[in-house]
């Protein structure tokens, strides 16, 4: 359906959990977080009616995150399940790719049309470092396993921090020169701990790779792909992406709301209003109401967003809670 400035909103992001088996260091502090309890998350049931309701209000495609969401049981089945209701034309994950080679046959299984997996550098100590932990062994293998197996969309996500991972911006596009994988270069955004870092602007990153290589822009047809401009370089397999949420507002393209893990409809990423969907599932509240509430929640989505007034309280500001 249309927001009340006109755009398509066609595409519906799902935390379905705030814990994580990482701790990447703009996104979560080591230690000290209050992780929601079991009996304030969604039950697959309820994220499966607000889904329906959603779908029947013009959303087709549908992306699973979190936190990590492969720590939360049974995601495959969550998937099956969401692919089942007809408007949904695409269900995709984001993740840390940690545990995508023990359940990426699961998930194809389910249907999974897509995986982005978030990945911040090549090199394996870093990885460690920058993840507090993480063997970026298990993630490599993850992803050749994911195009192995044939999942139609393969991207990475990948965040360059100054002074942390900055030097290797023309190894991401070696990589995609070899491999028919994306590269999306995302802006670090000044949300909880990603506050105390510097964020390499997209501009910045284009200069760079422009001294070494030429970039075609590359016209995407998908309806769905909202905020992202893509480009290749002349014998490029896959794409190089970017998403400046802070360098060039994207927010004219936006296409998308979302649904945090303890059920709060958040109209966008960076907003102070939503809609507390779990306490009205949880009152009884029917479908009907429901429906009429979302739907003016999906009208009243703001024309931009709010990094620069701040607008929202620090709780619930951080990355892994909303779904990244
Ligand atoms: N755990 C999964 C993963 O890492 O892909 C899904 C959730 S994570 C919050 C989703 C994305 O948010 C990741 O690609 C991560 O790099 C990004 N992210 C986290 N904090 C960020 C920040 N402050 N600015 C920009 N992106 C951020
Ligand atoms: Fe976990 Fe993803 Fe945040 Fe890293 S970016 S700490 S993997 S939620």
């Amino acid at each position: 359906m249309l927001d009340q400035f006109g755009r398509n909103i066609n595409y519906f992001r799902i935390s379905v959990t705030d814990q994580c088996n990482l701790r990447c260091i703009y996104c979560m502090p080591d230690k000290g977080i209050d992780f929601l309890k079991e009996e304030k998350l969604l039950s697959f049931d309820e994220i499966y009616k607000v889904v329906k309701i959603v779908a029947s209000l013009g959303i087709s495609k549908v992306r699973i995150t979190g936190g990590e969401p492969l720590t939360r049981k049974d995601i495959p089945k969550l998937i099956h399940h969401i692919k089942t209701l007809p408007q949904i034309e695409e269900v995709c994950l984001t993740t840390n790719g940690i545990f995508l080679e023990r359940y990426i046959d699961e998930l194809i299984k389910a249907g999974l049309d897509g995986v982005n997996i978030s990945l911040d550098t090549l090199k394996d100590e870093r990885y460690k470092e920058m993840t507090r932990g993480g063997s970026l062994e298990q993630v490599i293998r993850g992803i050749h396993l994911s195009l192995e197996r044939g999942i139609k969309r393969v991207k990475l996500n990948t965040v360059m921090i100054k002074g942390e991972n900055d030097d290797e911006i023309m190894d991401f596009v070696e990589l995609v020169e070899k491999n028919p994988i994306d590269v999306r270069f995302i802006e670090l955004m000044p949300i909880g701990e990603g506050k105390a870092f510097q964020a390499v602007s997209n501009d910045e990153v284009q200069e760079r790779i422009l001294k070494e290589r030429d970039l075609i822009a590359y016209r995407v047809e998908n309806r769905r792909l909202g905020p992202a401009s893509y480009f290749k370089t002349p014998h490029s397999k896959g794409r190089i992406g970017f998403i400046s949420p802070m360098s060039h507002m994207f927010c004219r393209k936006c296409n998308r709301m979302r649904l945090t893990s303890e059920g709060f409809l958040r109209q966008c990423l960076h907003w102070k209003d939503g809609i507390h969907l779990r306490k009205m599932i949880r009152d009884g509240m029917e479908d009907k109401e429901l429906k009429k509430m979302i739907e003016k929640g999906i009208y009243n989505k703001p024309n931009k967003h709010g990094f620069k007034q701040n607008c929202i309280d620090e709780d619930s500001k951080r990355m892994f809670q909303i779904g990244g």
